[in-house]
Formats: C-alpha cells, structure tokens, sequence
C-alpha cells in the first residue's frame, strides 16, 4: 500500500512535483501556525514567555522565503529520487521504526554541530541572528531563518538520505516530527505535565521548555529532538532540571 503510493509519487513529472512540493509545504507551514497558536492559546497558565513576539513584515517575508526554499529542496529531493542518488526503501515495521530513531539521530547530531557553528561569530550575525531577534518567540519563530538556514538543513537532510537508504514511511515520519518538535519548540508554552519531565525517556528528548531556554540563553542548549549532544558536549543549561518543574521566571 504505502510502496505503492511511493511508486506513484516517483511517477509524477517534474512539473507536478513542482506543485506538489509547494502545495505541500504551504499545508505544512499553516498547520504548524495554527497548531503552535492553539497551544499558546490552550496552556496559557502554562507560559515559558511573558508574551509572544510582535509580527512584523520582515518575520513574514522571511517566513515566506522559508517555505519556498523548503519547497525547491523537497524538488531537488525528488530529483535526486529519480535518479537513484536517493534509494526509499519498504521494510516491514521493526526496520521502519529503526529507521525512523536512526534519522532521527544522525540529523540530531548534523543539527547540533551546525547550531554550534552557527553560534560562532560573524557567522552568527551574518546567519543566526534573524531567528534569535526571537527572544520571546512567536508561530512564525520556526521559519524566522536566514535563507543559508534553511538551505542547509535541507542539504544536511538530503546527504543523510544519500548516505544511508532508509525506509520512506520512516522519511515521511521524520517530516511530520520535525514540524512537530519545530512547532512545540517554538509554541511558548510546555504543553507536557510537570510529572512527565520525571520519565527518564522524557528527560532525553528535546523539549518546548529546552528550545525556549535556548531563545532566552543563546549559549546552551543547542540540541532539537534530544538532550544527548548538549550532555555529552556539556552544554544543557543547568537550569533546565529547575524549569522543567517550576517554569521560567517570569
Ligand atoms: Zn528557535
Ligand atoms: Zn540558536
């Protein structure tokens, strides 16, 4: 069933990949809007910022650019699909699942030193500064990038693809989770219940408490899906443990 839509995708001709791609990413970005201004709206008494960063033309035409550039990547992907740069494969549900942490994984780890590196002046003036102009963030926060930004997670994303054949439903569930921990990371409130923070797999994964710390703190916690890069580099703030329980202070 699913090796079958995937066929069916590789059909398509360029022109309709083209319209696909943007079709796809305008849902993805409007989703990912409505979705982080539910959650502020819903856990108000919740709340990791006094108050959500005003809009402005820049943010929106930065976001913009951002979905057209994700777009052109996700072309360029397809691309490279065609012609076999890229191989999907359809394991059964062990293998995909397997998939999915391994993507997870390696883009954690590609995301975390080039977060790093982008910290690094000038190249966080010329690069990072835009986002973190989002000291208190906003739905937009998560497309707020410099162009070079979203490039190269895209190319990051497809090198990872060339190197390691992974399973296409486990390509298509890392998507929906990048939107999702960008959004939640983004969202201004910690939607998970304090106890939650005490399940050691909870304390692994990265967090709308630990990406808000990172906005207010632009010097630690630079990991997106899990805590294990900034442990092992030693750079998750130590007040993250204190937050998780009592919130910022605000
Ligand atoms: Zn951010
Ligand atoms: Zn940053």
């Amino acid at each position: 069933m699913i090796q079958r839509l995937f066929d069916w995708f590789l059909a398509r001709s360029f022109a309709e990949w083209v319209a696909f791609s943007l079709v796809g990413n305008v849902l993805i970005f409007l989703a990912s809007v409505g979705l982080c201004q539910w959650l502020w709206r819903r856990f108000q008494h919740r709340r990791l910022i006094r108050a959500q960063q005003p809009l402005s033309r820049r943010d929106l035409g930065l976001a913009a650019l951002a979905v057209l550039l994700n777009s052109m990547v996700a072309v360029v992907g397809f691309g490279m699909w065609k012609a076999g740069l890229i191989r999907l494969t359809h394991p059964g549900l062990l293998r995909t699942l397997l998939d999915v942490v391994l993507f997870v994984l390696a883009m954690d780890f590609g995301m975390y030193v080039s977060h790093r590196i982008a910290h690094v002046p000038p190249l966080f003036g010329l690069l990072h500064a835009p986002h973190h102009l989002h000291q208190r963030t906003n739905a937009l926060s998560l497309f707020v990038l410099h162009p070079a930004e979203v490039l190269g997670f895209g190319a990051l994303m497809l090198a990872v693809l060339v190197i390691l054949p992974l399973s296409g439903l486990a390509v298509l569930v890392y998507l929906t989770l990048n939107v999702l921990w960008g959004t939640l990371g983004h969202a201004g409130v910690e939607p998970l219940p304090r106890a939650l923070f005490r399940w050691p797999l909870l304390r692994q994964l990265g967090t709308s408490t630990f990406h808000a710390q990172h906005h207010d703190n632009p010097s630690r916690n630079f990991g997106f899906y899990t805590l294990l890069w900034d442990q092992l580099f030693g750079t998750v703030d130590p007040d993250y443990p204190r937050w998780t329980q009592t919130g910022p202070p605000l």
